[in-house]
């Protein structure tokens, strides 16, 4: 027989009993998390959001309330009437906050049964991550998702202050809208009542965010859901959170400024003191010192020791003296047994003409001056591992450049090639000394960094096209529109002046993680038409796709531009979980499949004919 809440009214919350609350009368509602029976002493760990308070049941008190509570299995859901007792001194649990005390039970009402669930909150040992998601509700009351849906709570709600307080508008914009460039697929949504025709979901605000700048309203800010449709990888979600703003006639020192103060600010409400500002780099530097563009900190940066050579050795070593020879120095991994260097090998099997030199000691064995002078232009320390990346001389000499290219697409293959293998090498070897993780660094080791000056035009070998590096809205560097000119008179070649255009665009990454991407906007007409004709769009196809957009930019736009950081990123790392799943509270597995809900499904055939809309099997 279940019992009705009645007019009982819940005094104290689980988690929030203390010793001076002795003495006091306490209603508590919650789940029963455990319980133990000690003939005529029946304890039951009560559980509510906040913690966990211990309920005692004596038969001798009340012989009737404890054969009542006999009942009670886990999951049931109860209200407790009791008076506060502080606890024997042997039976004192310093662990837990409520520890001291415990409710001596006086009325019990049992508001609801639970079926027996697939897993317990209290277990600590996980069940497969599909059982969890299935049961989501289950999984969700477990102290971990708990805290860290709480922690996603607090982090947004110190941005949003933040932001209110710096004199940003939170205003909405549609999620029936029409497609934007962001460089994902959309999800679609038919329209009934004009049959044959689509909204797009929008995977991100951005075109909207700038029309409220047209609109004037200065500063905007909003926690919006983005979608997009994107083929299946692992940490990826099809619907997320952004943190999206823009504001009029920003430099992009002053969008820094404003990310660097909320990032402050939700860091803080976790708990976790950054400092700000951020070191800053181009593009171009991150490639050279990093050999990616979300550069990890944690770690040293590459030497370039091409000079510690002689001619001859290069010769010796086929190496091209051309293109960059690079130190990568992984430390404290002491030396690699036999069997780890064979598990490395295949990361070095690498594209792009690089070469690379796994084994130090024979490098030192063999030339010793030039291992002398490596090592100490590298910084090497006992138990450091170096490994080399150069050019090999097969690839022939580097192809003579333009000027205005700054990392030449082979030397940005032996970057690139060295940076992965940077990072593999830390990740696989470093970690065994616990000195560098992926997420949840344990050490709050945050390291921020800003990259910016990111080319704006990216070739695309395949199309033999230029495409935005970022989004077509992004304004050029104002020192490259004399590039800009010349670029869109040599469209369709790779060396092409485009190849040098400089964006006004930057991304924020912490510890090697994009956490955002933002640029300054063009805010002109003339420029505008510029950037459509050097990635290939008629005016026509142009006016065809944001005709509404374009027309708006001639209204009087004030110069203006923002930045859109994941906020469900930001959490992961803050609360130390491991995945994106983790911290969004009903997330899709990696083939975007909502398990609890059971989404995406079939649809009736009266809605498909609504629609319009017939299905090919
Ligand atoms: N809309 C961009 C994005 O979602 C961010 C921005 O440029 O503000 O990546």
């Amino acid at each position: 027989m279940l019992d009705f809440l009645g007019d009982l009214r819940r005094t104290h919350m689980c988690g929030a009993l203390r010793a001076s609350d002795a003495g006091k009368k306490a209603v508590l509602m919650g789940w029963v998390n455990r319980r133990r029976d000690h003939g005529n002493l029946l304890f039951i760990d009560l559980r509510d959001r906040t913690g966990i308070a211990q309920i005692v049941f004596n038969a001798e008190r009340d012989a009737a309330i404890h054969e009542k509570a006999g009942g009670l299995r886990n999951e049931y859901v109860i209200a407790v009437t009791g008076t506060v007792k502080l606890r024997d001194p042997n039976t004192i649990n310093r662990n837990m906050p409520t520890g001291e005390v415990e409710l001596v039970a006086e009325e019990l009402r049992i508001l609801n049964e639970s079926k027996l669930p697939p897993f317990l909150p209290s277990d600590t040992a996980l069940t497969n991550e599909e059982t969890r998601l299935k049961y989501r509700y289950i999984d969700l009351r477990r102290d971990v998702m708990q805290f860290n849906i709480e922690t996603r709570h607090k982090v947004a709600k110190a941005i949003r202050d933040y932001l209110s307080d710096q004199g940003f508008f939170e205003i909405e914009t549609p999620f029936m809208t029409r497609s934007t460039p962001e460089g994902a697929r959309d999800y679609l949504v038919p329209s009934r009542v004009q049959p044959g025709t689509f909204y797009a979901l929008p995977q991100s605000p951005q075109m909207f965010k700038q029309i409220l700048m047209i609109s004037g309203f200065d500063k905007y800010f909003q926690i919006v859901r983005c979608f997009r449709d994107e083929d299946l990888r692992a940490d990826r979600q099809p619907e997320f959170t952004q943190i999206d703003l823009e504001m009029s006639y920003p430099q992009p020192e002053r969008v820094w400024e404003v990310v660097e103060g909320f990032l402050t600010a939700a860091f803080r409400a976790a708990g976790s003191e950054i400092k700000t500002p951020f070191p800053r780099m181009d593009y171009d530097e991150a490639i050279r010192l990093y050999g990616i563009d979300k550069p990890d900190l944690r770690l040293p940066a590459f030497t370039d020791v091409r000079e510690c050579f002689t001619p001859e050795n290069l010769q010796e070593l086929a190496i091209n003296p051309n293109l960059p020879l690079i130190a990568i120095r992984t430390p404290k991994v002491s030396e690699l047994s036999r069997k780890e260097r064979d598990d490395i090998k295949p990361m070095f099997h690498s594209k792009g003409g690089a070469k690379i030199f796994e084994d130090f000691k024979r490098i030192a064995n063999k030339f010793p001056e030039a291992a002398a002078a490596i090592a100490k232009k590298a910084s090497m320390e006992e138990g450091d591992l170096i490994v080399l990346v150069a050019g090999s001389a097969q690839a022939g000499p580097q192809t003579a450049m333009p000027a205005h290219r700054k990392v030449t697409p082979q030397e940005l293959a032996i970057y690139a090639s060295a940076g992965l293998l940077r990072l593999a090498l830390a990740q696989k070897y470093a970690d065994r000394h616990g000195i560098f993780k992926k997420t949840g660094d344990p050490a709050k080791d945050f390291r921020f960094i800003w990259v910016t000056n990111f080319p704006m035009f990216e070739w695309d070998e395949g199309e033999k096209i230029w495409n935005a590096a970022h989004h077509p809205f992004t304004s050029p560097h104002e020192e490259d529109m004399k590039l800009l000119e010349a670029g869109v008179e040599s469209l369709n070649d790779p060396q092409s002046p485009l190849s040098s255009v400089r964006a006004l665009a930057y991304d924020v990454v912490l510890n090697g993680t994009e956490l955002g991407s933002g640029s300054i906007r063009i805010h002109r007409q003339d420029i505008q038409s510029k950037i459509f004709r050097a990635l290939g769009m008629t005016e026509e196809e142009a006016r065809a796709r944001f005709g509404f957009f374009l027309e708006a930019l001639e209204y009087g736009t004030p110069p203006h531009g923002g930045i859109a950081l994941g906020l469900d990123r930001i959490v992961m790392i803050i609360a130390g979980a491991e995945s994106l799943r983790e911290v969004i509270p009903f997330p899709k597995t990696a083939r975007a499949v909502d398990l609890m809900v059971d989404a995406p499904t079939p649809v009736s055939d009266s809605q498909l004919k609504d629609l319009g809309i017939v299905v090919k099997k």
